[in-house]
């Protein structure tokens, strides 16, 4: 099913402005999408709105072009999954999954197809007889899962699911609910304020910051080119490094002038007319090499290493002490309080407007 959103926007009873405001968004056909933001800026709200939970202050919802607003939760054709699985604790995993088969009056053949076909998905088999508290955490969320899945929703909402999971548990996790989904092949929507579960499980993620849109689009395109100051800070890890110059005859100068930077060619259509103005440029780690340039080179003092294993960050000051993570590999050796010399690719770099903090 498709899920369109046209100008939503919702506000709180009691509350003076609004929560969530003027959010248009198209969500094709089986796709994934993944609403992403820091706490409070409003997911759920949305979720919330899309289930039914939360009524529509101003705006359209439509599934397959059909107006939703006023239409009940049970009427939606979807299931949600919270954070807290609230499953009932006097019920095998069994009756938890076939409860709502159970309250809608199906047949009970067909609520023992449905479940056995949700817990051979989700290998849960072996716990069909066993309470809540006699299971995992991991296996508790398969359950809750198994219960949405089981009334074959034509769309799937999921508010962070996973983040009463441990890290290892999550990562795989993430994997699994990205096959659930393939199999499934049903329009899915998932929140989480963690941007590498957005990134890694989204066919399309909407970057949400109090309420507002920041950036829609496929996860290499929040990667690559930001829409604004705000995505390239939320998106990547370590978080991309940002040094504030000004543009003087083509070239741009950090205000300590320890950078100078001629951009390629397409960053200098871009900037043409940015001439003397101020403007913010962005590096990820991972664009720096060590090595001495003769153009495009910074020397800095190491003062703190991350080793990840596969790579190391390296937390450097620049003379002024303005800070820097460079990202290298984890076989090469550095030592602490040195200067260090690096050079920087010229095409991954990242030009923002220092007023409105878009993308130049
Ligand atoms: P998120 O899920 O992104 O953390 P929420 O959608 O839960 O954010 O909340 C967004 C904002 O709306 C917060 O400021 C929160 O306090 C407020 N809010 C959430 N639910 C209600 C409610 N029922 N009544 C009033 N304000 C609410
Ligand atoms: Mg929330």
């Amino acid at each position: 099913m498709k899920v369109e959103l046209v100008n939503i926007g919702k506000k709180y009873e009691g509350r003076e402005s609004f929560t969530i405001r003027n959010i248009d968004l198209v969500i094709e056909s089986n796709q994934f999408c993944v609403i992403l933001g820091p706490s409070g800026c409003g997911k759920s709200t949305l979720l919330r709105m899309i289930a039914g939970l939360n009524s529509i202050t101003e705006g359209d919802l439509l599934f397959d072009g059909k107006r939703m607003n006023r239409v009940e939760p049970k009427d939606r054709d979807i299931a949600m999954v919270f954070q807290s699985y609230a499953l009932y604790p006097h019920m095998t995993v069994y009756e938890n999954m076939a409860f709502s088969l159970k309250m809608a009056k199906e047949r009970k053949t067909l609520i023992h197809e449905r479940v056995l076909e949700a817990a051979k998905t989700l290998q849960i088999e072996e716990y069909l007889y066993s309470k809540p508290s006699e299971i995992s955490g991991g296996q508790r969320q398969r359950v809750a899962l198994g219960r949405a899945m089981v009334r074959k929703p034509a769309v799937f909402l999921m508010d962070e699911p996973l983040s009463n999971l441990d890290a290892k548990l999550r990562e795989h996790m993430r994997v699994e609910l990205v096959r659930l989904h393939q199999a499934l092949n049903t329009t899915s929507i998932y929140v989480t304020h963690d941007q590498t579960e957005a990134m890694t499980m989204a066919d399309i993620i909407v970057l949400l910051d109090q309420g507002k849109v920041q950036q829609v689009g496929a996860p290499s395109e929040f990667y690559q080119e930001p829409a604004n100051l705000f995505v390239a800070g939320f998106i990547g890890s370590p978080t991309m490094n940002n040094f504030n110059g000004r543009i003087e005859n083509g070239l741009f100068r950090t205000e300590n002038d320890l950078i100078l930077v001629e951009p390629n060619e397409e960053d200098a259509r871009k900037l043409k007319d940015y001439e003397g103005k101020e403007v913010c440029m962005g590096i990820r780690s991972e664009r720096f090499n060590a090595g001495k340039a003769e153009k495009h080179g910074i020397t800095v003092n190491i003062d703190v290493i991350e080793m990840l294993g596969k790579e190391q960050l390296l937390y450097c000051k620049f003379p002024d002490g303005q800070e820097v993570v460079i990202s290298e590999p984890g076989h090469f050796e550095y030592g602490l309080n040195e200067d260090h010399n690096f050079n920087f690719d010229v095409d991954g770099l990242h030009f923002f407007d220092a007023e409105t903090t878009m993308r130049i």
